[in-house]
């Protein structure tokens, strides 16, 4: 039921020379655009968060005609609860390499970066070596085995920002400037990187994709259901017995199963209150509603996403005002502040529930969803957009006890 191994499959750390880049050879014998159609095939949705498919961004991309494409690989991994690439950039980089190889291949890339955030000192160690024995063995900088592609890869040390986790901001961390996103569309594929066509993946997007081209590996496409193909990483944290990470076939496992199963069901003693099931912007499922299958359709029916796959089990002991005080003063000041509803309105719920919390005045859920419909409409990225999932969503599903005044145990 549960896949635990599908990426640890030859690619030891840093073993550049055993490693024999199967996928990437493929690809290059299939050609650009067999290799785009068997990403589209695979139906392989983007694995950090957003779940776009990864076919249709190269395919897109590669039909623009410029002079110069980028690839990005977006390794700025800062939702709160997810630590899955920074298992894939410290123990396989290889597959994480093979996988930006094969997508500057496919759509027409021959410069590509990639993005890691500073605090992952460990990850960025390793991907500078595996660079440098890359540049050595003539993977990068020259022609791949006599083929017609080269790739330049460039390591980019983030430093901090939340907000570069972003596309648009990361781009802009890229070329110098300050961290702050920029208005989509124009998206990235048509004007990105130095105003050139610029594709950005998630580090497991691009390793997903290895595997799909790797001719030695189980059919990505025939693993979890239509919609949902493949497997997915999830971040197992919070009060559970067994935090960690794990690889899952989409749809063979219910949430349920994950928290209880996988998870070790909660510690001693502690009562599940909600789940948290893909970072902190993402909505609370109560412990009562967790038995549905763990795929992108089964979220969105529920109006929910399975967004990175960082699944964090809340037990009955916290106080949920605490709580959304914690997430709301994150947004607060990991917002860029360029755009007004995204800056001014997470700084007014911080004060709502401050005051809440200091001087008991009840909290006006009308006002908190009139503040997080604005944000949600209105803020010109990701971050703003789902600042207050979580905060909005706690309210609605405890508003009950939120009346009761100052305590908020149910
Ligand atoms: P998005 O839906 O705007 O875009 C997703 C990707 O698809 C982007 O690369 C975008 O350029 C591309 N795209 C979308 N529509 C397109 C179109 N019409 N034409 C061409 N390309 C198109 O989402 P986003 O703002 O990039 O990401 C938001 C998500 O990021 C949230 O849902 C959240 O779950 C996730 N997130 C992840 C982390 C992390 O650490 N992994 C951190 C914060 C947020």
């Amino acid at each position: 039921m549960i896949q635990e191994k599908l990426y640890l499959k030859g690619d030891k750390l840093l073993d550049i020379y055993g490693y024999e880049f199967k996928a990437i050879k493929n690809a290059l014998k299939l050609g650009r655009e067999n290799t785009i159609k068997k990403v589209k095939e695979s139906e392989l949705k983007g694995r950090g968060g957003a779940g776009f498919p990864t076919g249709i961004k190269w395919e897109m991309a590669a039909d623009i005609k410029a002079e110069q494409k980028f690839i990005v690989c977006n390794g700025d991994e800062g939702e709160p609860g997810t630590f899955k690439d920074r298992y894939l950039l410290e123990e396989r980089p290889l597959k994480v390499l093979e996988g930006i190889m094969i997508a500057a291949y496919a759509v027409g890339a021959d410069k590509a970066y990639i993005y890691i955030r500073g605090e992952y000192s460990k990850a960025i160690d390793v991907f500078l070596k595996t660079i440098e024995a890359a540049r050595k063995e003539k993977i990068l900088d020259d022609y791949f085995e006599g083929s017609d592609f080269k790739l330049e890869l460039k390591l980019i040390r983030g430093a901090g920002a939340y907000v570069c986790g972003d596309e648009t901001s990361l781009i802009n961390s890229i070329e110098g400037k300050r961290g702050r996103s920029r208005i989509k569309p124009p998206y990235p594929i048509e004007k990105g990187l130095y105003n050139q066509p610029t594709v950005v993946n998630n580090v497991e997007s691009l390793c997903c994709t290895a595997e799909i081209l790797n001719p030695d590996s189980e059919e990505f496409s025939q693993l979890g259901i239509k919609g949902s193909r493949g497997t997915k990483l999830l971040c197992l944290s919070g009060d559970l017995n067994k935090p960690g990470l794990y690889e899952v076939e989409f749809a063979s496992v219910t949430l349920k199963e994950i928290i209880y199963d996988l998870g070790g069901g909660l510690k001693e003693g502690e009562n599940l209150r909600f789940v948290i099931p893909g970072g902190i912007s993402t909505a609370i499922i109560k412990s009562e509603n967790l038995d549905f299958p763990y795929s992108y359709q089964d979220f969105e029916k529920r109006g929910n996403s399975l967004g990175s796959g960082a699944v964090i089990a809340v037990s009955k002991k916290h106080d949920l005002l605490d709580l959304m005080l914690n997430v709301s003063r994150f947004y607060m000041d990991e917002t860029c502040g360029t755009c007004f509803p995204c800056r001014e309105g997470n700084r007014q719920i911080n004060k709502i529930l401050k005051s809440f919390k200091n001087d008991g005045k009840k909290i006006d859920a009308e006002l908190v969803s009139d503040i997080g419909n604005t944000i949600r409409l209105a803020a010109r990225c990701g971050l703003g957009q789902s600042s207050l999932n979580f905060i909005i969503s706690v309210i609605e599903n405890y508003q009950t006890d939120l009346e009761i005044g100052g305590k908020l145990y149910a």
